[in-house]
C-alpha cells in the first residue's frame, strides 16, 4: 500500500488548489490527488461557457500544464474513485480495491449533478454539464440537434441557454418556480435575465412542471409538462443542481447531510480529514453564522488556501469574502456577498441600459451586490459587504455616488 503524507481526494478546483497552495507554502511532505475522472485538473466554468461554445481549447482550460504537477512531486492518481475510507486505519479504498494511506486527508471531492427522478431521465439525448466528458458527449449531438430544452433556470441551465442559442439552436429553459435564478438572486436580477434570454429568442417557461421525457428508440424525443403540453426536441440538458459526493466520509462516520460537516479551519468530525470545496457544509460568516454550502471557484480555492496554512503550521480559519461570476451573451454578472436573507433591494442604475448593479440590504446593512457590466460597483462594492455599511438607498441608487465615497 502506497502512503501518502497529504492525500487529496478530488482532481477539481478546491483539489488542486490545496496542493498548489501546499508547494507554495513549503511544504515537504508526499502529496496525491487521487479524482475519478482522466483529466488532470480542469477549470469546470468554461464547461457551460466558452468550452462548450467551441472558443476554448480543452488545453487552455487545464489549472496548470500536466509538467506542473510533475516538477512539484504531486502524484496524479486520475481515473480512480475513492469509495471507502477507514480513519482509524488512516486508509482509502478505491473502485478497483487499491489501497492509499494518508498522513492527512482532504475531501475535495465535490458533488455530482442531480437527476430527474421521472422516467426518461436516462435516455440517450439527456445531458448534464459537470464534466469534460459530459460536454464532449453534449456537443458530440450537436449537429444533430435544432432543438434544445434545458430544465432548470439556475446559472448554469442559463449559460447553457445563451450559448447554444448563440449556436443556431432553439432553446426552450424550463423552471420550476415563477422565475429563473429565484434560489441566488433578487426579483429584479431574475427579471432582467429572464427578459435578456426572451429577446434572443430563448422560450422561457416559469412555474413548469416536468412530467417525463418522452422517447423514441431509447433517445428523448421531448419533454412533456404536466399539463400534457410536449415540447419536442433532440436533446434535453438537466441543470438543477449538484448532491454532494460525501457518502464514503459519511459512511465512515463524518458529521453531515448536505455535505460533510467543517469548522472554521474546515475539519471534520474526523480526526486528520479535512473537506473543502463544493462538499463543505460550513457556518459562513457572511450568511450570518448559518451552516450552508457555496459552490463557487472563489469558495473552493480559498477553502484549499485556509487548509493548505494549517497544514503548514499557520492555523488559519475560512473566512473569506463570497463572489460569483456568469457570463451570459455579453452581459457578465459579478456577485460579492451572500443575498440569502436580504430584506430589501436597490437597484442601481438603469437594466435597460445593460450595465447596473443590485444592492441588497438586510437591516439597512448591504450584505451582497449583483453587478451586471459594472465592474465598477462589483470592486467598490466589496467594502460595503465587508463593512456592512448602511448607507442610504437614495444615495446606493444614484449611479452618480461613486460607491466608495459611501
Ligand atoms: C458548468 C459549470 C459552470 C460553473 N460556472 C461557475 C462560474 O462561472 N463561477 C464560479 O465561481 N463557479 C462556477 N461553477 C462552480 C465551480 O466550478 C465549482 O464550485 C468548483 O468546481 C468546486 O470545486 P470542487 O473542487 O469543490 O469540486 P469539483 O471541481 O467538482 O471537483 C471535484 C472532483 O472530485 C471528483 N470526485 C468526486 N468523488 C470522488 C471520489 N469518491 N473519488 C475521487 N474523485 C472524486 C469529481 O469527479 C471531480 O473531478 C461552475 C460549475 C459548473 C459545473
Amino acid at each position: 500500500m502506497t502512503r501518502y503524507d497529504i492525500l487529496i481526494v478530488g482532481a477539481g478546483h478546491a483539489g488542486a488548489q490545496a496542493a498548489i497552495a501546499l508547494r507554495q507554502n513549503k511544504y515537504e511532505g508526499s502529496i496525491a490527488i487521487v479524482g475519478d475522472e482522466p483529466e488532470i485538473p480542469y477549470e469546470r466554468p468554461p464547461l457551460s461557457k466558452d468550452f462548450l461554445a467551441g472558443e476554448k481549447p480543452f488545453e487552455r482550460i487545464l489549472i496548470r500544464p500536466a509538467a506542473f504537477w510533475a516538477e512539484r512531486e504531486i502524484a496524479m492518481l486520475t481515473g480512480r474513485r475513492v469509495v471507502a475510507v477507514d480513519p482509524a486505519a488512516h486508509r482509502v479504498t478505491t473502485t478497483d480495491g487499491e489501497t492509499f494511506g494518508y498522513g492527512t486527508l482532504v475531501w475535495a471531492a465535490g458533488g455530482s449533478p442531480r437527476s430527474l427522478i421521472c422516467s426518461g431521465h436516462d435516455l440517450a439525448g439527456v445531458h448534464a454539464i459537470r464534466t469534460r466528458a459530459d460536454v464532449e458527449r453534449l456537443k458530440g449531438e450537436l449537429a444533430a440537434t435544432s432543438r434544445v430544452v434545458v430544465i432548470g433556470g439556475g446559472y448554469i441551465g442559463l449559460e447553457a441557454a445563451a450559448v447554444l442559442t448563440k449556436l443556431g439552436k432553439q432553446v426552450t429553459v424550463l423552471e420550476a418556480l415563477d422565475r429563473v435564478l429565484a434560489r441566488v438572486a433578487g426579483e429584479p436580477l431574475s427579471r432582467f435575465y429572464e427578459a435578456e434570454h426572451r429577446a434572443h429568442g430563448v422560450d422561457v417557461r416559469l412555474d413548469a412542471t416536468v412530467e417525463c421525457i418522452a422517447e423514441r428508440d431509447g433517445r428523448a424525443t421531448g419533454v412533456r409538462l404536466a399539463d400534457g403540453e410536449v415540447l419536442p426536441c433532440e436533446m434535453v440538458i438537466v441543470g438543477i443542481g449538484i448532491v454532494p459526493a460525501v457518502a464514503p466520509l459519511l459512511r465512515a462516520g463524518a458529521e453531515g447531510g448536505n455535505g460533510v460537516k467543517v469548522d472554521a479551519q474546515c475539519r471534520t468530525s474526523l480526526s486528520d480529514i479535512f473537506a473543502i470545496g463544493d462538499c463543505a457544509l460550513h457556518a459562513n460568516p457572511f450568511a450570518e453564522g448559518a451552516e450552508i454550502r457555496l459552490e463557487s471557484v472563489q469558495n473552493a480555492n480559498d477553502m484549499a488556501n485556509a487548509v493548505a496554512k494549517t497544514l503548514t503550521g499557520m492555523p488559519t480559519d475560512y473566512h473569506a469574502v463570497p463572489w460569483f461570476w456568469s457570463n451570459q451573451y455579453d452581459l457578465r454578472l459579478q456577485t460579492v456577498g451572500l443575498s440569502m436573507g436580504h430584506d430589501a433591494t436597490v437597484t442601481r442604475g438603469d437594466p435597460a441600459s445593460r450595465s447596473f448593479s443590485l444592492v441588497y440590504l438586510k437591516q439597512g446593512r448591504v450584505i451582497a451586490l449583483d453587478c451586471v457590466n459594472a465592474v465598477r460597483d462589483y470592486v467598490q462594492g466589496r467594502t460595503l459587504v465587508v463593512e456592512r455599511k448602511s448607507p442610504h438607498p437614495a444615495q446606493l441608487a444614484d449611479p452618480a455616488v461613486v460607491l466608495k465615497e459611501l
